[in-house]
């Protein structure tokens, strides 16, 4: 759906109070004249959604968790904004009309949601990867039924989205994912085993939500997102390559078959992708540091270490597997990266936790959404008693 000339176009919010939704605020404030704000979710941070709807007017807000329902209706008291709770909400939320919809709920929890916004035929801002990762052919299906669009905000896929040949697929060799390699790339799997969640989420180059600076930190984030390039690009497993670049100023490239490679450049804010995803099919400017490369001067690549981390010969395995597979592999991860968190685990038990769930449950095939609910929850239940053995 392109944006209508003259009018403003209206925007939803999924996950509004996180570190995607603060930034795609940020943009959406800058332009008050381009866009004006529909609707507003989260799960149940009262204090950052009450003062953003105060400031932005939607007409509608939701938060996931009911017991925030009574707050959240005392802290917007007199404001006349439509207010809900629970988890109909939020899909209700996504399907009421507006232009664009951001998808920045973290996790599994995002793809219902997402979902009722395909449905309805909305261009899509995708942060949310776990919602292509647990159910990729499905969403993917609903997106050509419904002739929704999906612009991409994870920055690879963004990269990949602005200099990737739709017209001419097969012109198309392979692409490459670049990886900042998290705050862990140079550690032994000695000193791994030691860090603690304060430290692996203290990303060197970007500021994201714990889960995915958790992610990030065990390259679990670049197996969901080869799992993500492979439903968005349409390309096979061994045609997704990645690359280690720590910088995180080169944010990945398309190879074609005579040789040359595109990459797309930019300053790790991620303000750029999602200013790409909000303002498409225009581009719309944004406040960060612009790229000065003599000032970087030196720019590296590296292969990725499979040793040292699992995570991408797990999500290839997932991956190549198919079916109920890649659903394991992000419910057993969100269930393992909750639990390192909570100090249960250790580091390296999060890959232990995901290879172990893969390798109780059956990779069977899925026919909807319900065999992926299904899938997800007793993946769910697989890692939680994974966790609680190596807890003991
Ligand atoms: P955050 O943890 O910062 O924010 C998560 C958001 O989701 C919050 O608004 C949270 O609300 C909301 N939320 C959580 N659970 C629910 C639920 N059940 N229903 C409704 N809302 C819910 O995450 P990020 O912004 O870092 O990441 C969001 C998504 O974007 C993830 O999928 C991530 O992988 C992806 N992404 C993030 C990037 C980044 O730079 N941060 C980069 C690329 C992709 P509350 O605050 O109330 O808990």
């Amino acid at each position: 759906m392109a944006m209508k000339d003259g009018a403003r176009r209206s925007v939803t919010i999924l996950g509004s109070t996180g570190s995607v939704g603060c930034n795609t605020i940020d943009l959406v404030e800058r332009e008050p004249e381009r866009f004006v704000v529909e609707a507003l979710v989260a799960n149940n941070n009262i204090a950052k959604l009450a003062e953003q709807a105060r400031r932005l007017r939607p007409r509608f807000v939701a938060v996931a968790d009911e017991k925030a329902y009574l707050p959240l209706k005392d802290a917007l008291s007199g404001s006349n904004i439509e207010i809900a709770a629970g988890a109909a909400a939020v899909i209700e939320a996504a399907a009421r009309p507006s232009d664009w919809v951001m998808a920045a709920i973290v996790g599994a929890a995002g793809l219902q949601p997402t979902l009722a916004a395909i449905r309805r035929g909305a261009t899509i801002g995708l942060a949310n990867k776990e919602t292509l990762v647990c159910a990729g052919s499905i969403v993917m299906a609903e997106v050509a039924r419904a002739g929704a669009t999906l612009v991409p905000v994870d920055s690879e896929h963004s990269a990949i989205f602005q200099v990737f040949d739709f017209e001419r697929r097969e012109a198309i060799d392979k692409i490459i994912l670049t990886a900042s390699g998290g705050p862990f790339r140079t550690l032994s799997r000695e000193a791994m085993a030691a860090m603690t969640p304060e430290q692996a989420v203290a990303h060197p180059n970007w500021d994201m939500g714990a889960k995915i600076s958790v992610d990030s930190a065990t390259m679990m984030n670049k197996g969901l997102e080869l799992i993500e390039a492979y439903h968005l690009f349409g390309l096979p497993e061994d045609r997704i390559d990645i690359l280690v670049h720590p910088q995180s100023v080169v944010h990945s490239l398309v190879a074609y078959v005579d040789g040359s490679v595109l990459a797309q450049l930019g300053t790790p804010d991620m303000r750029t992708p999602i200013a790409y995803a909000l303002g498409w099919p225009r581009r719309m400017a944004t406040p960060g540091k612009r790229l000065d490369l003599a000032a970087i001067g030196n720019l590296t690549f590296e292969a990725p270490d499979p040793v040292r981390f699992p995570a991408l010969r797990l999500a290839r395995a997932a991956l190549r597997a198919g079916g109920a597979t890649p659903t394991i592999f992000n419910a057993a991860n969100e269930v393992a990266v909750q639990a390192f968190l909570g100090r249960v685990i250790g580091f390296l038990d999060i890959a232990r936790v995901v290879e172990d769930a893969m390798d109780a449950m059956p990779g069977i095939a899925l026919g909807d959404l319900d065999d992926v609910l299904a899938v997800d929850a007793q993946a769910r239940r697989v890692a939680r008693d994974l966790v609680a053995r190596l807890a003991d």
